[in-house]
């Protein structure tokens, strides 16, 4: 496995050595990985590390995982030189070494669809690597198939969760890249086919439209939908079914998901400092409302729950 790096943050370098199932040294130890470079992990410095990447760019020494992590920078003027990396644009390295590996991976927003650095307006010109933002494309183009024959495979976050990475590439390693299914955004289903809510232990307040009162509370009372914002019924992730730290997850924790695994993210169209509101239309209806809802089901369905809602449900809440 290969692994390099465009314009990131390092965030999901950091996730990635946070994993626990499996761990880093799992991944070599019991399930065979050879490391052949990482930025923080890699042996190889200068001269050494640039004919490693030259043996694997022209497909002298194999590659079967290539993993990106970050935007693919395209600018100035279509030269890749906001990122020059072992003296040459990175978008080189990215075009060749995709070229040449059995099996592509991104890792976290930035690669899978440009994320922090593609929004408007964009000054580097970034992307990712099969998506810019939810359109297919990108920098390698929606037609791009690796050695393996396969897509992309897009492990989104922001970042990451540690053990969605690991877990993917143990599937790799082991020779089961074929089977990993994928979403339409090339996402493996077994993480991204159900939502953040999934799970949450807020989801009998959900369901009987009670809001939580205070941001930042852990008694887990109360769901953070209707006046926090939170994005868990819009966004795809197992936040809730495979948690952060082994033990909790942003909602549990009384933070709203704010959606990071979504090509939208981080929804700059909000106006600034409305994060963590939830936006309604006529000061009363949120704007979005759970995917597969419309907003006449939900009003009807919402005018029913409250009127059900058993008096457990509100205490020390409000209805909304
Ligand atoms: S806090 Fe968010 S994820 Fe949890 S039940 Fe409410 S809307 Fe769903
Ligand atoms: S809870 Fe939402 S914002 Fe937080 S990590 Fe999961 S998908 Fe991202």
């Amino acid at each position: 496995m290969l692994w390099f790096q465009g314009g990131a943050c390092s965030g999901n370098t950091m996730s990635f050595l946070n994993a626990e199932e499996p761990t880093v040294i799992d991944l070599i130890t019991d399930f065979g990985l050879d490391l052949l470079w990482h930025p923080s992990l890699g042996l190889a410095t200068g001269g050494q590390a640039r004919e490693l990447f030259w043996d694997c760019a022209r497909g002298q020494r194999p590659v079967d995982i290539f993993v990106f992590e970050g935007s693919v920078m395209r600018g100035p003027d279509g030269s890749g030189r906001f990122d020059v990396f072992a003296d040459r644009p990175m978008q080189d390295w990215v075009r060749d070494l995709a070229g040449q590996a059995q099996v592509v991976v991104a890792i976290g927003d930035c690669a899978c669809w440009g994320g922090v650095p593609a929004t408007a307006p964009n000054p580097t010109d970034s992307t990712g690597l099969q998506f810019h933002k939810r359109a297919p494309g990108g920098f390698l183009g929606s037609d791009f198939r690796s050695r393996g024959g396969l897509p992309v495979i897009n492990v989104p976050g922001c970042p990451a969760h540690p053990d969605w990475i690991t877990q993917i590439l143990v599937a790799l390693a082991t020779g089961r890249a074929a089977d990993i299914a994928l979403d339409e955004l090339h996402r493996p289903q077994t993480f991204f086919t159900t939502f953040t809510h999934t799970g949450c232990t807020r989801n009998q307040y959900f369901e009987y439209k009670q809001s939580t009162l205070t941001f930042g509370d852990g008694t887990r009372q109360g769901c953070l939908f209707y006046e926090f914002g939170c994005r868990g019924p819009m966004t795809h992730s197992p936040c809730n079914r495979i948690l952060w730290n082994r033990q909790s997850s942003k909602t549990r924790a009384g933070m709203p998901c704010i959606g990071c695994t979504e090509p939208e993210f981080p929804f700059f169209d909000l106006a600034p400092g409305t994060v963590f509101q939830t936006q309604k239309v006529a000061g009363v209806i949120p704007r979005e409302v759970p995917e597969g809802s419309g907003h006449l089901t939900y009003l009807a369905q919402a005018a029913a729950a409250r009127a059900a809602a058993p008096k457990w449900s509100k205490k020390d809440m409000f209805v909304v």
